[in-house]
């Protein structure tokens, strides 16, 4: 008899090297987001035009809202001779068509490949006339795919934006009081609007970087706009150096230079980088440094959330005791969504992600420290390799909790998956799920505990009114 995972495995020890269906995006993709976080910010890819079919294919099926990705379209001779005339005819189309704030560029995998020099294109670019009045802002950044996921992309976006638009001297007056700077990473349209409302009840301006909770999770409108309402203001951006303090989110950022390092680095902006809040250990990291940065109390709200939460968590506590789970997708997601089992009593027992920020373990380990039995932690490996790993160690999980591309792997081994985190094509709603604060854990926890219930349900023979 094959055991479930044998049905989706190629080769026992295969002797070449590939990845089969990848448990990561491309880079790019993560830096069109963030540009789309930005007001009056249209993302605009240098390289051909498949990649940003590809990835505006990939966004509106997540997020289910029109996703406009400029491009300059390489052809056969710009890929030999550069792609120069190119982005000086894409840009001046896109400053012409949709009078955009700002131009973020991100160079594919192609670009970054021929060695184009974006630094001299650019130059040139606004010396002759790139830079007239009413000319859009651009920042380019740098995301050759085969160096790094979605992830890396999106970070690496947050830290050139905040970089290249970081203003020395005098600001607007709106800026020249205590605010602080909030880098949440990739989350959800509903994460970012929590931590904004977070910010709002603690009394305190804030910039969140990027805010895609309007340009992509939107009002429905009348009037088509072609780029739409909200994002982080330009001014904001501007303002970065002058805040009070940064709060970054994601553990296993440590390796890298982030948009929080290089403003504490350059402008002496206090740095504080902690996990997504997920769960309630990781949501007081997040209170108490709002308490520290601010110097107000968390609000009575929250703590009623709290309070709820733990209550939920007693009685369901016999439900999800000792159930094993497979954990992937976006490491820091990855670590939030663990933290969140390990203290509800379930046991993870394999952790991954296709991202390779060298630090999952680690933080995996700090989030685990109370559980007997450590998980598997994986990082940089596809689903074939997760599904081969489950099936060589018996894993035998109960669950997974993941994104939507974990589904073919879920069935394979006949077990339900949760969905989380991004991408969701399969399900409705991705763009609106709250991993995030005591509140989204209620949800995550109650989502779990009717999964395991529903299964408990449907494969008894009587059914069961009372479970
Ligand atoms: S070629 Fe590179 S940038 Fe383009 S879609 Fe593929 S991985 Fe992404």
């Amino acid at each position: 008899m094959s055991s479930p995972a044998r049905k989706i495995k190629l080769e026992a020890k295969p002797n070449w090297v590939s990845t089969r269906n990848p448990c990561k995006a491309c880079a790019p993709m993560g830096a069109t987001l963030v540009m789309r976080g930005i007001e009056g910010g249209v993302p605009f890819l240098h390289g051909s035009q498949g990649c940003a079919t590809y990835m505006r294919r990939y966004l509106i099926s997540h997020f289910r809202e029109p996703m406009d990705i400029a491009t300059s379209g390489f052809s056969e001779a710009s890929t030999i001779f550069g792609g120069g005339a190119n982005l000086r005819q894409g840009l001046q189309n896109v400053t012409s068509q949709y009078k955009p704030g700002l131009i973020g560029i991100a160079t594919t995998c192609l670009t970054e490949t021929i060695g184009e020099d974006m630094n001299l294109l650019l130059h040139e670019y606004r010396a002759k006339g790139g830079q007239a009045e009413n000319a859009p802002e651009l920042v380019h950044v740098a995301t050759p795919s085969y160096r790094g996921t979605h992830v890396d992309g999106f970070n690496d976006a947050v830290r050139a934006v905040v970089e290249q638009m970081a203003a020395e001297g005098a600001l607007p007056s709106a800026y020249t009081q205590s605010f602080l700077n909030i880098f949440p990473g990739m989350v959800s349209a509903e994460d970012l609007r929590f931590l904004k409302e977070v910010a709002d009840d603690f009394g305190i301006p804030a910039t969140v970087f990027p805010d895609y909770s309007e340009t992509l999770d939107g009002p429905s409108m009348l009037k088509y706009k072609k780029i739409p309402e909200g994002g982080t203001p330009l001014l904001a951006l501007h303002a970065t150096p002058a805040a009070r303090a940064s709060i970054e989110l994601g553990r296993t950022l440590r390796q890298k230079k982030t948009a929080a390092s290089f403003l504490q680095e350059r402008f002496l902006v206090p740095a504080k980088r902690i996990g997504l809040p997920v769960g309630v250990e990781e949501t007081d990291v997040f209170f108490n440094t709002m308490e520290k940065v601010t110097g107000a109390p968390m609000p009575e709200k929250y703590a009623a959330q709290r309070g709820r939460l733990i209550d939920a968590y007693v009685d369901g506590h016999k439900y999800v005791f000792g159930k094993r789970a497979i954990v992937f997708g976006d490491e820091d997601m990855v670590v939030g969504m663990t933290s969140l089992l390990a203290e509800i009593g379930a046991q993870p027992i394999l952790c991954a992600s296709g991202g390779k920020s060298g630090a999952l373990a680690k933080s995996i380990a700090e989030v685990t420290t109370h559980l007997k039995e450590a998980p598997l932690v994986r990082e940089g490996v596809d689903f074939m390799t997760m599904a081969e790993e489950a099936e060589m160690k018996e894993l035998k999980p109960d669950f997974m909790i993941g994104s939507s591309k974990g589904a073919k792997f879920a069935r394979a081994l006949g077990v339900p998956l949760i969905r989380v985190g991004f991408p969701i094509h399969d399900r409705f709603g991705g763009q609106r799920i709250l991993h995030l604060g005591y509140r989204g854990a209620q949800q995550l926890f109650d989502q779990i505990i009717n999964t395991l219930l529903e299964l408990k349900q449907d494969s008894s023979p009587i059914g069961y009114s009372y479970l």
